[in-house]
This record gives C-alpha cells, sequence and structure tokens, in this order.
C-alpha cells in the first residue's frame, strides 16, 4: 500500500524469513500494509501459522491479516505475543470478521499483512514458516458466514458460538477445524467424523443436502438450536415451535432424563431466553434432557434430543456454567464418538498443572509449593491434584472416559486452587471492579454485592449509574429511568454498603453515549435541536450527543458535578469521553462552531476538512479541545465544590493514535492535574502485550495514578483467575499501585472473588 516500505527476504537468529519494514515516523500512513496474491484453498483447516519476531511491538496498536476471495475480505487481528525472539501466531479462522461479500476460504487469491500505526515511530517485523493448522481433524466446528451481510447482527453470535464452542474444546486439547457454511460440501467432508453447528440460523439448501449426505453416509452432527429443516429426515429429529420465554428464569437449567446422554452432569445451569422446541421421532431418537425453570419444576419442554447419528440442544450453548458445560459437551462429542471421547479425556489429564506458564504438571507442583513456603492449605490442594490426577489416568486406563474427565478436572481445579493460595496480597493497593449494570449484580442487594467485594480484599467500585441521557439516581440534570421509581436511588443504595463496608465509590458516567436507557422523547428532542452526530459520509448517528454543541458540554458537567455534589461519593469516573472514531462529528453545528474557531468557511464540507492538510490538524486539536473542555470544567468545579473528590477517566490504551482518532488526549489530563487516576482499558488476553501498553501508560500518567484495566469478562473464559492473577502480577512488577476489573457480574461474584480474594487480594 501507498507509504509502505519495500518487504524483503532477510537472515534472522538463524531463519531466513519476510521483512517487513514500518515507516511512521514523519510519514501520515494509518497503517503499513502489503499484498501478496496466491492461490489457496483454506477451506478445511482451522487456520494459519506462522513464525513471527518484532524487536519493538511499540509503535504499533496492532497487526491484521486479511484474505481475499470473491468480492471481501476474512480479517483476523493479532499482537506480538514477544518482543526480540521468533514467537508462533496462530490466525483463527473462528476470529475472522468479514468485509464485502468473499467468496469462502477455498479460493483465496490475495493475502494481506497489515501493522497499525501505534506511534510516531519506525519499527520492523518479520515472518516466516507459513503453514496451516488444524487440517487433520476430525471435527469440524460451522460458522454460518452466509449471514455476511444483511445479517451482521446475526453473524456476529454465529461466530461467539463458534468461539465458545471452541474454547471449551481447546479446553481438553480436541483437535477441531473450522468450515465456512458457505464451504461445506460432501467431498471436503469425507476426513470428518462430527460436525458441530453451534448457530446456524440459516443456511443455503445445497449446503443443507450435503450434510444430510453426511450423516446418511456415518456421519455424526451436534446442532444447536435451529436444525435446518432438510436436515430432518437424516438426524432423525423433528421441528416444533419456537418458544420464548414468558419471564425470567423458566428456562434456567438443562437436567437429564430418565434416558440420559452418559457422562452428561445431572444439572447444566443455562440462562437461556428462548428455545426452538424439538420432538423426537419414535424408534430414532429420545429426549436426553430437559428444560426445568428456576424453581427446579420440568417445564416439559426438550433441552436435549438425541438420535443415532445427532445430538441437539434447543438452544445455543451459552458460556456460563463453563465447568458443567464443559463436560455436557464432551458428553454430546462422546456419546456420538467414542474414540474423541477417549481423546478428550487424554486431553484433560495432560492439561493438569499446564497452566500460568508451567510446563508440566511437576514443575507446576515444586514451583507453587515454594510461592505458598509451604503453607498447609497450599501443600493440601496440590496433594489433592496428585491423588485425583493418578485416578484419572486409572480410569482412563479402564476406558471409563466420563469419570476420568470429572477427576481431572478435579485435578485441574485443586492446582488452580493451590496457586491462588500461594499467591500474597500486596498493602496499600487500590483494587477496584467496574460494575457496568446500575443496578449491581443481578441476584444480589447491593450491600451483598458490595461486602463480597470487601471481604476479598476490594477497595473500590466503578458502578455505571448514568449516561448520556439517563439517570439510575434522583437527577435534577438528566431524565430518571422508570425503573429508580420501582427499586429506589441506586446511587444512594450502593453508596450506603459502600459506607458500611469501608469500600470507595467512584460513579461511573457514560458520556456523550445516550445508549439503551436514554427515553425515546429524550433522544428525539436532542435531534430535533440539532443536538446529534453526524458521521463523515452524511450518515446521523442518533444515539451519540455532538461533543462541541454548548449546551451537551453543559450537560455533561452539570450531570458529573451533580453525582460529586448531591452524594458523598469518593469520586466521578468519566467513560466514553471521547468521540466513536475519526468519522465523527460532521453535524451543521462542528461546522459552524469549528469556522468560528479557524476564522473562514469552509468551501466544501466535510471533504476539505480531510483534503487540506492544514485544516486537517486544526480539526483534530479542534476535536481535541471539545473533549478536554468538558475534562477541564468537571475538574475547576469539584475542586472546589468537593475538595478530595476524586476524578477519574476510563481510556483507551493508546494515547498517542487515539488523541487523533477519537479525541481523547488524556497525557494532557494527567499533566494539567485533572484527573487524580486514569484507568486504561488495557483488555487483553496476551499478557505480553498487557504488559507493553501498561508501560507505556506509566511514563504517559507522570505522577498520576495508573490503574490499568484487566479485561476479565470480555476474555472467551471469565472465570480464568490464572490469567487475571498474572496480569495483577504485571501491574504490581510495573508498581502501578492498584488496577480495575472489568466487569463485576454473578460468575465473578462466585467463581473469581472467593479464589482471587484468598491469595492475591486477602483482606489485611
Ligand atoms: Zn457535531
Amino acid at each position: 500500500m501507498a507509504g509502505s516500505g519495500e518487504a524483503g527476504v532477510a537472515e534472522l537468529e538463524g531463519k531466513r524469513a519476510v521483512r517487513f519494514p514500518c515507516y511512521f515516523e514523519g510519514t501520515k500512513i494509518e497503517r503499513a500494509s502489503w499484498d501478496v496474491g496466491v492461490k489457496l484453498d483454506l477451506a478445511m483447516c482451522r487456520g494459519v501459522r506462522f513464525e513471527f519476531y518484532c524487536a519493538d511491538p511499540g509503535p504499533v496498536s496492532h497487526f491484521s491479516m486479511y484474505f481475499r476471495s470473491g468480492k471481501g475480505w476474512y480479517s483476523v487481528g493479532f499482537d506480538a505475543a514477544a518482543s526480540g525472539e521468533w514467537t508462533t501466531v496462530e490466525i483463527d479462522k473462528s476470529a475472522a470478521r468479514i468485509e464485502g461479500a468473499p467468496g469462502g476460504w477455498a479460493d483465496i487469491d490475495t493475502v494481506r499483512i497489515s501493522a497499525w500505526r501505534g506511534d510516531n515511530v519506525n519499527t520492523e517485523f518479520f515472518i516466516t514458516g507459513l503453514s496451516l493448522f488444524g487440517a487433520d481433524a476430525r471435527i469440524a466446528v460451522v460458522r454460518a458466514d452466509s449471514l455476511a451481510g444483511d445479517k451482521a447482527d446475526e453473524l456476529k453470535a454465529a461466530r461467539q458460538y463458534v468461539e465458545t464452542v471452541g474454547g471449551l474444546l481447546d479446553t481438553a486439547k480436541v483437535p477441531y477445524l473450522v468450515v465456512s457454511d458457505i464451504d461445506i460440501t460432501l467431498e471436503r467432508l469425507k476426513n470428518v467424523k462430527l460436525i458441530i453447528l453451534p448457530h446456524n440460523p440459516s443456511m443455503p439448501d445445497a449446503v443443507a443436502e450435503h450434510i444430510a449426505a453426511f450423516l446418511k453416509a456415518g456421519g455424526k452432527m451436534i446442532s444447536c438450536f435451529s436444525l435446518p429443516s432438510r436436515l430432518q429426515d437424516a438426524a432423525g429429529i423433528r421441528n416444533d415451535a419456537f418458544v420464548r420465554q414468558e419471564r425470567r428464569g423458566q428456562f434456567d437449567s438443562i437436567r437429564g432424563s430418565e434416558t440420559p446422554l452418559k457422562g452428561a452432569p445431572a444439572v447444566t445451569k443455562q440462562a437461556s431466553w428462548n428455545i426452538r422446541n424439538v420432538l423426537p421421532v419414535a424408534g430414532r431418537s429420545r429426549v436426553a434432557a430437559w428444560w426445568y425453570n428456576d424453581k427446579n419444576e420440568s417445564t416439559g419442554k426438550a433441552a436435549i434430543v438425541v438420535s443415532n447419528n445427532t445430538v441437539h440442544l434447543t438452544h445455543v450453548l451459552l458460556s456460563d456454567d463453563r465447568a458443567n458445560k464443559f463436560r455436557l459437551l464432551l458428553a454430546m462429542v462422546g456419546n456420538l464418538c467414542g474414540d474423541l471421547w477417549r481423546d478428550a479425556a487424554a486431553g484433560c489429564i495432560e492439561q493438569i498443572g499446564v497452566f500460568g506458564g508451567y510446563e508440566n504438571f511437576d514443575a507446576a507442583c515444586s514451583d507453587i509449593k515454594a510461592l505458598g513456603g509451604n503453607d498447609t492449605d497450599v501443600v493440601r490442594a496440590l496433594k489433592f491434584a496428585v491423588q485425583r490426577r493418578a485416578e484419572a489416568t486409572e480410569k482412563l486406563g479402564a476406558g471409563e472416559y466420563s469419570s476420568a474427565i470429572i477427576t481431572a478436572e478435579a485435578a485441574v481445579k485443586s492446582m488452580v486452587d493451590a496457586y491462588c493460595l500461594a499467591q500474597k496480597p500486596l498493602p496499600g493497593e487500590h483494587r477496584a471492579f467496574w460494575c457496568h449494570s446500575a443496578f449491581g449484580v443481578n441476584g444480589l442487594t447491593w450491600d451483598d454485592a458490595i461486602k463480597i467485594l470487601a471481604d476479598n480484599g476490594f477497595t473500590a467500585i466503578l458502578p455505571n449509574m448514568l449516561w448520556g441521557g439517563a439517570a439510575f439516581y434522583d437527577s435534577d440534570v438528566l431524565p430518571v429511568a422508570p425503573a429508580v421509581k420501582e427499586r429506589g436511588d441506586q446511587i444512594a443504595l450502593c453508596l450506603a454498603a459502600c459506607k458500611k463496608y469501608g469500600v470507595g465509590c467512584h460513579v461511573w458516567k457514560v458520556n456523550y453515549n445516550m445508549g439503551w436507557a436514554s427515553p425515546e422523547e429524550f433522544m428525539a428532542r436532542m435531534k430535533r435541536e440539532g443536538r446529534t452526530q453526524r458521521e463523515f459520509d452524511g450518515t446521523d448517528n442518533d444515539r451519540w450527543l455532538c461533543p462541541s454543541h454548548p449546551a451537551n458540554q453543559k450537560l455533561e458537567i452539570e450531570s458529573m458535578v451533580e453525582v460529586a455534589c448531591k452524594y458523598d461519593v469518593d469520586g466521578v469516573h468519566f467513560d466514553y469521553i471521547r468521540y466513536p472514531g475519526p468519522q465523527s462529528c460532521f453535524c451543521d453545528g462542528c461546522r459552524e462552531r469549528f469556522e468560528a474557531t479557524v476564522g473562514r468557511k469552509i468551501a466544501e464540507w466535510p471533504g476539505d476538512v480531510r483534503k487540506d492538510e492544514g485544516l486537517g490538524e486544526k480539526w483534530l486539536d479542534f476535536r481535541r479541545e471539545q473533549i478536554t473542555r468538558v475534562v477541564a470544567k468537571v475538574a475547576g468545579r469539584l475542586r472546589k465544590a468537593r475538595p478530595g473528590v476524586k476524578i477519574s477517566a476510563a481510556v483507551f490504551r493508546n494515547w498517542p493514535t487515539d488523541r487523533d482518532s477519537i479525541g481523547q488526549d488524556w497525557k494532557i489530563w494527567c499533566e494539567k492535574g485533572y484527573l487524580d487516576f486514569v484507568c486504561p482499558m488495557d483488555y487483553t488476553p496476551l499478557n505480553s502485550l498487557f504488559e507493553r501498553m501498561v508501560s507505556r501508560q506509566m511514563e504517559w500518567v507522570g505522577d498520576v495514578p495508573c490503574y490499568p484495566g484487566i479485561g476479565l469478562s470480555v476474555w472467551a473464559d471469565k472465570t480464568d483467575v490464572v490469567k487475571l492473577i498474572e496480569q495483577i502480577n504485571i501491574t504490581r512488577k510495573h508498581k502501578t499501585g492498584g488496577f480495575t476489573i472489568f466487569n463485576y457480574g454473578p460468575t465473578e461474584s462466585k467463581e473469581v472473588l472467593p479464589r482471587i480474594g484468598k491469595g492475591i487480594t486477602r483482606k489485611l
């Protein structure tokens, strides 16, 4: 692409590789990017794997790999797993985003690699050893790519459920490939034993015919939610009605029938909101599990129906109750393909003790023992793990696969318990959770929720109590959400609990964005008054308030000041304190106000802002000034009205480019003393990337405390306490003095806090 340096062959640490130079210094390129023409069939594999080297990934915000076919692209982002050493990168098709209308993975004609600008500094990277992976797997997970285009939202859901199923299979090291539904033919399925349809709400008829033929030829299938009608006969299962829940809690758990799936848990929790009922066919299939409600009553609706070649679940597999979902999915696989069950059991045993950087069981045991200083609880947990591991191995030998998996999971859990117990708390640390719901943790009162935080050593909460056009408390500035009448003033309730248990309460506002809770009439009025955003291409963005409109700035400022003055809170917290992206805001008001700022008319709006370079710089300054003004004014007002109240912000992670793209100039906010602490949203499961971001951010914040945001709830496994502990340890290594975790919900309260509260965040 224009402005990118020429790629060439180079020798590096004994490997011949392609060198890609990234010239970001003194240039304007958004990314360094290269295309290569190819002719590749990637239909039947899980993805692409290569060796990657980058001595200094700091100037790159992220990398992407693209594959072109037909009239569109598949793209997958990736990050450098380490600096200055060769590492393996896997580009997983299950994570691919779709642009345009690609014609399947079988006819890839171009591969593109891009390094996106993260800083105005040059760097380079190297790639070698490109290959496919997962091509020999016998399980094929089918992604509903045929939804691309007018059903983009459904495709997003389909992608998510492919990742949920894939994540569970990965836990047992069960190999699988990912195939796009538009690539499926009977011929391509010839080495596949089992196909999984995680969420395929529609399917081209020709594809369904190929799958029906696959089943008739002895293939097996796990299908979820939608059973394509052309597959009913081959599967021996009949479609019935769609059933929407009549109330929350109607579908609460999946429980085995009198003829259950061998090895499935007796009860698997799953909070589904609708199902597609199916009926067994006499002599062909049976109900293996029923839906129960939250009062432990059977709903009389089938959850799982099984035939000789198909296991069908009447909703998608959600990620709640992960431990039982894992057993349930492996039981589905195992009941159809016994040898895959054996492989899964062996995989589970192999995985015991392989976590947190430990390469094997023995290394994990000795290190955790040393870390815990021979603490009796740690030693007991390790001993339990050793015993369970031996039992699991015995059961595997005896062919008791389901039981071997359960026992191996008990060993894994006990190893992680030992690891959690062996961690040490750091006195004086700021430990906070964001809580996205204004009503706290579903199923808990504010009192319960805050007590759990305090008991497990947390010192602060950031509850989301207000949006661009909604307040969940008694506000005189913003429309008050109707739910406040029924459920009370949420700031008052949360704050009372915080005072009782000694937890800091920093009320979080989603700025500018009116979100889901703002009343329709309020949003309509904002639009009528010219206060909502318009994008570069003329599209209206009715949900976002225009940041340059003086009345909007006043609303943002007054609402933040109101919270701090009306309630004895410890702080107020900005979020979405930015533009949505470079395409905003080009409304008529922005034009007028920008013209007044530069002191002349813009002939062609908005095109000239991008065409004229001098104007472009002024435009970016103008945007930054709008956002910064609100932060500065809130700080100015509160320093006088409420001295001691803390002002903080959740910000994007890469200040040098984010100040241009979204107008968020948070380094200035630190320098000018507007903020008392800042929480960059460093949401990545990759520890090396997390560490690189934290180390750079510590330079940008100067003397202002930086409590990095850890993205626990957006990871594939939101109960991953091991990774959470690793990232907390990274914040300690960089002496941040604290951290902020996203997000406080039911799973986090039940499965995460009690475990970290025993060690790394233990209350002293
Ligand atoms: Zn505007």
